[in-house]
């Protein structure tokens, strides 16, 4: 390609809401174009590098045995109607209805299609297993789209689905993708961890994330400093601890005033976060919980969850309903389940609120409270590992992959079945695997980028190698070099660029620095009067100057 014939708008300026170095630089090397919040137009620098990106997960996905399908992107409601999940999802299914008023939604994920399509055509045990696949465009009406392609509301996803007689043969094919995930993210050269992970709104029994490292990152996830321990902090599950502390003091009531929260309260009675108890009220179906917790840990709502169901958080009426002081709730004469988080309970001389305004305790103990023991919190820096073996530390993450064991979850509610070996039917187990295609280039470049620009691997750059002329359009000689070397890369199949613009050379250097093209060759006069031409790559900082007739091996030793 030569660059007067390509459109490549780069720019200095930074769009307001960029406040991620990827998004930045996806703007400003010209990759994507915004159209409106989480919606945005792939330029064709940006398709080629999505196009790159694609071909590494078609290549492996079909390597480890899966079928590439095409789903709409269009589903109707009665397949989540069926699945349960038409009214489960939220807000972040869009639904809309047809000429024939008709439900329809646009598809955030595709279990339902593919349950649907799996029946029509898996009758017998003996076409098991299978994996289908797609790479396909989805639709999530996110609540805060926002850092570019890391989270949109139109997104591409590679999103593959597996059926399986049984548990075992879904153990087998799971193993598979979770190697052929791991030879993905390989070949696209990023730096990720794999971690234990909650299966969320799709459901299911085992799950892994893949998560590249980088501190805009959405995610928290936890690793062992000793151990191969690692999982996503909703997943960090905690035991009951042995109670080591002695109760030394007497309790007695302390004037705090207006200070309500913990770090307020904290700081005021000159004691740490970690030896105050906070408490949080909830609705559950089972009528309204008091939660209590350490001051300096956070309550995590999966694990609420999955102890009570759907659940809110009380309002403040329904707290002075209930005769409580919001900002002074204590652990004493509550008239609701108290449940206490594992490490709040095993503290001894705590502070907590008085339930009376303006006051909280100190010197609390335990003793003579009846409440329920469980693991209601995040992890924190310096947990114990929960595998027993070290400390946890906490780093960013921004979630490339992620596979999940689903089992039966939609296949027995929307009754997909096969023909089993012994005549009967027979409900499929299912797993499902996802890849977020465009959301891996901005975590690519989240890791790899200078103040200059992205850095791009030769697997996923526009183009492998960049050709600087210097006076392209003024010295014949130089573009008879250029042009001569560029039609030799082309015939090696190596994706080239020339910058055959009338531009400054400095303008030249930026744009491909910015761009990120791993290797750079500039021809000039003085280079062509030795026979050579100067090479750089983007990744390092000198330059060498190499034969013109060697230019061509030089480069292919390289692509090795
Ligand atoms: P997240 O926790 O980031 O919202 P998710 O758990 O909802 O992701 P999955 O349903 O597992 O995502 O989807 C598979 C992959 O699709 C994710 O691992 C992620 O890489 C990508 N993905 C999910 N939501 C978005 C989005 N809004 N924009 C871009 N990519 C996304
Ligand atoms: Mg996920």
């Amino acid at each position: 390609m030569k660059t007067t014939k390509l459109l490549i708008p780069t720019q200095k300026e930074v769009p307001n809401d960029a406040k991620i170095i990827s998004h930045q630089l996806m703007i400003r090397a010209g990759l994507i174009s915004k159209l409106a919040l989480g919606l945005y137009s792939y330029l064709p620098i940006g398709i080629r590098v999505l196009q790159k990106v694609e071909n590494i997960i078609r290549q492996e996905m079909n390597k480890s045995g899966a079928q590439e399908v095409l789903m709409p992107i269009v589903q109707p409601a009665e397949l989540w109607k069926e699945s349960g999940r038409w009214d489960k999802y939220g807000a972040e299914l869009l639904r809309f209805t047809d000429r024939h008023q008709r439900e329809f939604c646009l598809g955030p994920t595709h279990e339902e299609v593919i349950t649907h399509l799996a029946m029509q055509y898996l009758r017998s045990y003996k076409q098991l297993p299978m994996n289908f696949y797609q790479i396909q465009t989805k639709f999530r009406d996110e609540i805060r789209p926002r850092f570019g392609v890391i989270r949109m509301r139109e997104f591409i996803m590679k999103d593959a689905y597996s059926f399986h007689l049984d548990d075992a043969s879904l153990q087998e094919t799971y193993e598979v993708m979770y190697k052929t995930y791991c030879d993905i993210f390989n070949r696209l050269g990023l730096d990720y961890r794999i971690v234990l992970a909650d299966s969320g709104s799709i459901g299911g029994d085992a799950s892994h994330e893949f998560h590249v490292l980088a501190d805009s990152g959405e995610d928290t996830i936890c690793f062992s400093d000793e151990s191969d321990y690692a999982a996503n902090i909703e997943k960090v599950t905690f035991s009951k601890q042995e109670k080591t502390c002695q109760s030394t003091t007497v309790e007695s009531k302390v004037l705090t005033k207006e200070k309500t929260s913990i770090e307020d309260v904290s700081k005021f009675l000159n004691v740490k976060e970690v030896n105050c108890v906070k408490i949080l009220i909830i609705k559950t179906k089972d009528g309204f919980k008091a939660l209590a917790l350490r001051g300096d840990h956070e309550l995590n709502e999966i694990k609420i969850h999955n102890l009570f169901g759907d659940f809110e958080f009380s309002t403040n009426n329904e707290i002075k309903n209930l005769g409580l002081k919001k900002g002074f709730i204590g652990i004493k004469n509550l008239d609701i389940d108290l449940i206490v988080d594992y490490s709040a309970s095993v503290l001894c001389d705590f502070v907590c609120g008085a339930n009376e305004y303006n006051y909280h305790l100190i010197g609390v103990n335990w003793k003579g409270i009846k409440f329920i023991n469980a693991d209601l919190r995040n992890a924190v820096d310096g947990d114990y590992s929960p595998d027993g073996k070290g400390k946890l530390m906490i780093k960013r993450g921004i979630e490339v992959g992620h596979i999940f064991q689903l089992g039966t979850k939609y296949s027995s509610v929307m009754k997909a079945n096969v023909i089993g070996e012994s005549g009967k039917a027979v409900t499929i187990t299912m797993g499902c695997y996802g890849i977020g295609v465009t959301r891996i280039i901005a975590a690519f470049i989240e890791q790899n980028h200078d103040d200059k620009g992205i850095i791009f691997s030769q697997a996923i750059a526009p183009f492998q190698i960049v050709i600087v002329p210097i006076n392209y359009n003024k010295s014949t000689r130089v573009k008879a070099l250029a042009d001569k070397l560029y039609q030799q890369f082309i015939k090696a199949s190596i994706d080239v660029l020339l910058d055959d613009r009338k531009e400054h050379v400095g303008i030249m250097f930026a744009d491909s620095e910015l761009l990120g093209i791993p290797h750079r060759m500039v021809i000039s006069d003085t280079h062509a009067d030795n026979g050579n031409v100067e090479y750089k790559a983007r990744n390092k900082t000198n330059k060498i100057e190499i034969k013109f007739d060697d230019a061509l091996s030089f480069i292919q030793s390289k692509m090795i």
